[in-house]
């Protein structure tokens, strides 16, 4: 393999992002070949039994088994440890598998998390109801409430756990507030970036310590595969993560890192044409609805805070119709050219309702808490001319009776 200037970290850490999103992390084989190289294959060989030993020693760099390094999924980390200003990513099979992997890595019975109580649904049951049967405690708070976090702090609490925006809700966290206090207690912030990305907002520029992700979302962009990443420090994913993942195996595959490779070199001009398009759709709802949810809007009870750490609001918001699960099922079924679906990020505009989807597994007692209710829909916002979408739900707001 030849390392390109993508692979020197004293070069790729000056380029500004659209140019570390299609470069940065690229090897080239012998071949010459422009576009990176997919890797499907488990296994390697190797020319003698010395050259073995001293890789599984660690004396020697190389490829050993796909659990443990694949040049295609490499390629992928680096990029996103560029973009995301981190030392280093490690790629993962999924949103959820980040997350799973981000906290049992660092987390053993008797510790404690301080999570926010409005996130995925995934996310909030990992809190609620995994970590639990491993002894680790959890307390869910408002997290767009600064005294809230410092509140719940106890002698062994060991991380904070939260997404910004958050999903369905769209709550913001004050990022620096939120990641100095945890300094000052010795506590690790896990952040859930799924909605922002590197290309919106960088968590660890406000003092983060690890940040997760679905790149199934934004990355991808496209709907194609599952994946996910979590980027951290070297003394983090080294000492920490990897002994983890290494031996529990939650890797991303090399096809799927191959297509978020792909993905990645227009996530800038992505995220950038679909959060002006969802302000302007975001918009035009609010003269429609009851009640919109998003941070680039000056009516979202953050907004200043949003303007401060994020360059733009987003592809995606939520709303709120006061005709309860009945109205918004009428809404979507009324759609003809936004698609009724759960995924976010696609270039596709997508809706869903996240009581009778994304949130149905947290109970209905969890989302009344997290404030997800019956009435709520999630638009995410594609690719498409905005004016086509907003004709869409002028029409599909009149058939609902709005
Ligand atoms: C989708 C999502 C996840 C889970 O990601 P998968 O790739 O579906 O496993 C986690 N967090 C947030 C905020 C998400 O939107």
């Amino acid at each position: 393999m030849k390392r390109t200037a993508g692979q020197d970290r004293s070069i790729t850490a000056k380029w500004r992002p659209a140019t570390q999103a299609v470069r940065a992390g690229t090897w080239r084989s012998e071949m010459g070949e422009t576009s990176e190289a997919l890797f499907l294959t488990s296994g390697f060989t190797y020319d003698d039994a010395a050259t073995v030993a001293a890789r599984f020693a660690g004396e020697q760099d190389g490829m050993t088994y796909s659990r443990l390094q694949n040049p295609t999924v490499q390629m992928l980390e680096e990029r996103i440890a560029v973009l995301e200003g981190a030392d280093a990513c490690r790629a993962q099979a999924s949103g959820m598998a980040a997350m799973t992997t981000a906290l049992l890595c660092q987390l053993s019975a008797g510790d404690h998390v301080v999570a926010a109580k409005a996130a995925f649904g995934s996310c909030r049951w990992l809190v609620d109801n995994l970590l639990p049967r491993f002894g680790i405690s959890g307390t869910t708070i408002d997290a767009g409430n600064n005294a809230a976090w410092e509140a719940a702090i106890r002698p062994n609490t060991k991380v904070f756990f939260f997404e910004s925006p958050a999903n369905p809700t769209m709550d913001v966290v004050d990022l620096e507030f939120v990641c100095a206090l945890a300094k000052k207690h010795g506590i690790v912030t896990v952040v859930d970036n799924a909605f922002a990305t590197s290309a919106l907002q960088r968590p660890m520029d406000f003092g983060a310590d690890v940040v997760a992700y679905s790149a199934t979302k934004m990355m991808d962009g496209q709907g194609r595969v599952l994946a996910g990443a979590v980027c951290g420090s070297d003394e983090f994913i080294n000492n920490v993560l990897l002994p983890f993942q290494r031996n529990t195996g939650p890797n991303c595959a090399p096809f799927n890192a191959w297509v978020v490779l792909k993905g990645l070199e227009t996530l800038d001009l992505r995220i950038h044409r679909q959060s002006e398009s969802a302000l302007k759709v975001a918009s035009f709802m609010e003269g429609r609805v009851p009640q919109v949810l998003y941070p680039f809007l000056p009516s979202h009870p953050q907004h200043a805070l949003a303007k401060k750490q994020m360059k733009a609001g987003g592809p995606i918001f939520s709303f709120n119709l006061d005709g309860g699960r009945a109205q918004a099922h009428a809404l979507l079924d009324a759609l003809e050219l936004i698609d009724i679906s759960n995924n976010i990020g696609d270039s596709r505009s997508l809706m869903c309702h996240p009581a009778s989807s994304t949130h149905h597994g947290v109970g209905p007692e969890t989302r009344a808490d997290m404030g997800v209710g019956e009435g709520m829909l999630r638009l995410n916002v594609g690719l498409e001319d905005p004016e086509d979408l907003i004709a869409d739900l002028d029409q599909a707001l009149r058939q609902a009776g709005l």
